[in-house]
């Protein structure tokens, strides 16, 4: 094998969806912490504790006046390079952390098990179907009193229709939560408690039908034993082609804060969750292993420093290679590039990484140049797909303060559309211009980012819309009398599309009832 191919074949780049507070941040402080990229695990985001990672992302983050620390982290697992990519989950929730997830191989989703599948994780479920990328599953929090693990596996089952398969099966729970059996290789997995800030010393008893196992836990092994039984005839057995067809997930069981089951975890992923893989573009399909560089741009992260104008876009390399000081062309504007500067990501040794692979991702500062969805080549005229924009859930009424600065405010809100920050709709019926986000936080951003960047005072409205739809017909007299009835609630996006804007979702319902041969889309590509 050549170097390229054993680089691309040991990258696992995924993803954690989650409703907020199942545990994701705590995940991630443990995984980075198998990484052996923090000493002890410290806080990821420092939100509760006010304590940050301790490492050397830090220093960048201040040079850079940034909060790059946590949007990508590499570290290596067993033989593997893992890239886990943040998805921010509370208040900066956005459109970018939905596109994340079109930028990563499979992705882990973490259920708080006392709570079982909530709103968010609906959601975000639905976005990985985009490109069915295999999920693995962490059942979280078993140190508390939980529900019953066989029917928080029967609604993940049902509501995000997703074949369980559990790996580890839980002994016990809350206080007398034991350890897990894993179910593959016939061992149970002892959980010591209070040890959730170290990698613990593993105690391991091979096989269930071991007296070694009713002399350490008592009762709960032949619990176990019967529960077990049940188990093994209800879910369903392993199977890696379905796995990676997104059509079932491993289950995992643990405990994010005692530090008991992460690992478990990432040895499933990095045994079947997929290397990188191959990319569609308007052209062709490109794979990982292909020698010329190509990627393509899912998130442009916006900076709140006023001090710093700079923003960063986060670029997937798709295959190649990337070295310092490449050039590259950037296909929407027909231009060759010389990278030198781009952020690489290698957990604690930042200074040394000059070069990154398929799989990979990269930060590109970017001046205002860069835009959502960008391809960039050694050269070839083609367009990755599958970058999309995805139907905003919150919508306000943007208003000027100075009515003079009309051209300005749209011309801002346009850019701002195009880098992927928000999306506007312009209602056909009048002047309006409403804004749609998907978090709220998005909506601070602009007013901002308008004022710094244009000079323009702005605020808010409130609106009652609920969502909006992109509409499409093939049919051009059907389109004609759709756009004429329809007017009131019609409206051209950033980038002139037409979208329907619905009042309410029974105003929507009805209306798709009443033109069954225009396609109302959630999503649309850049
Ligand atoms: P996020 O919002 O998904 O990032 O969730 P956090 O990782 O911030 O966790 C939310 C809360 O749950 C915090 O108070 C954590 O300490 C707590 N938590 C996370 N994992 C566990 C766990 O395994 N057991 C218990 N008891 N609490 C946990």
């Amino acid at each position: 094998m050549t170097i390229q191919l054993q680089e691309v074949a040991k990258r696992r780049t995924f993803a954690i969806i989650s409703h907020p507070d199942a545990g994701k941040t705590t995940i991630t402080e443990k995984v980075l912490l198998f990484g052996q990229a923090l000493q002890t695990a410290g806080t990821v985001k420092g939100k509760k504790s006010g304590q940050h990672a301790k490492s050397d992302w830090m220093e960048m983050e201040k040079d850079r006046g940034i909060s790059i620390t946590t949007s990508v982290m590499q570290f290596p697992y067993a033989d593997c390079l893992v890239n886990l990519l943040d998805t921010p989950g509370h208040e900066d929730f956005s459109e970018d952390t939905y596109r994340t997830l079109t930028a990563v191989d499979s992705c882990l989703m973490v259920i708080d098990t006392a709570k079982g599948v909530e709103d968010r994780t609906i959601k975000l479920m639905e976005v990985t179907r985009l490109r069915d990328t295999p999920i693995i599953t962490f059942m979280n929090k078993m140190d508390r009193d939980v529900r019953d693990p066989i029917e928080v596996m029967d609604e993940v089952e049902s509501i995000l229709k997703i074949k369980c398969s559990p790996v580890t099966w839980p002994i016990g729970m809350g206080k007398e939560f034991k350890g897990v059996y894993n179910l593959l290789t016939d061992e149970v997995v002892l959980y010591q408690s209070g040890q959730g800030h170290t990698i613990q010393e593993k105690r391991i008893i091979k096989g269930v039908d071991s007296p070694e196992l009713d002399a350490v836990i008592g009762t709960y092994a032949d619990d176990l034993r019967e529960e077990l039984e049940l188990v093994q005839g209800a879910c369903h057995e392993f199977n890696l082609e379905e796995f990676l067809a997104g059509e079932l997930t491993p289950v995992y069981f643990g405990t994010a804060l005692g530090n008991f089951g992460v690992d478990h975890m990432l040895d499933g992923l990095t045994k079947w969750a997929p290397k990188p893989q191959s990319r569609q573009t308007d052209l062709r399909e490109v794979k990982a292993e292909e020698e010329k560089f190509s990627g393509f741009v899912f998130k442009i992260q916006a900076n709140m420093d006023p001090k710093h104008r700079d923003r960063i876009a986060f670029m997937r390399i798709c295959s190649g290679k990337y070295t310092k000081g490449m050039k590259m062309r950037q296909v929407r504007i027909g231009k060759d590039v010389k990278i030198a500067d781009a952020v690489t990501f290698m957990a604690g040794d930042r200074a040394n990484v000059e070069e990154a692979f398929a799989g990979d991702i990269i930060g590109l500062h970017n001046h205002g140049s860069i835009q959502i969805g960008d391809t960039f080549t050694a050269g070839e005229e083609m367009k990755f797909s599958g970058i999309p924009n995805f139907a905003p859930e919150m919508f306000r009424r943007i208003r000027l303060r100075d009515p003079l600065k009309a051209k300005q405010l749209q011309k801002g809100l346009i850019q701002l559309s195009e880098e992927g920050a928000v999306q506007v709709f312009r209602p056909l019926a009048n002047n309006d211009m409403i804004v749609g986000a998907v978090g709220v936080l998005q909506f601070e951003v602009v007013v901002h980012r308008l004022k710094t960047e244009y000079n323009v005072d702005a605020i808010y409205e409130p609106i009652s819309v609920a969502t909006a739809r992109w509409v499409y017909c093939n049919d051009e007299k059907t389109m004609a009398t759709f756009e004429r009835k329809a007017h009131d609630n019609l409206a051209l996006d950033g980038g002139n599309n037409l979208t329907y804007i619905a009042p309410t979702m029974v105003n929507l319902n009805l209306t798709q009832e009443r033109y069954p041969d225009v396609k109302f889309h959630k999503t649309r590509e850049h």
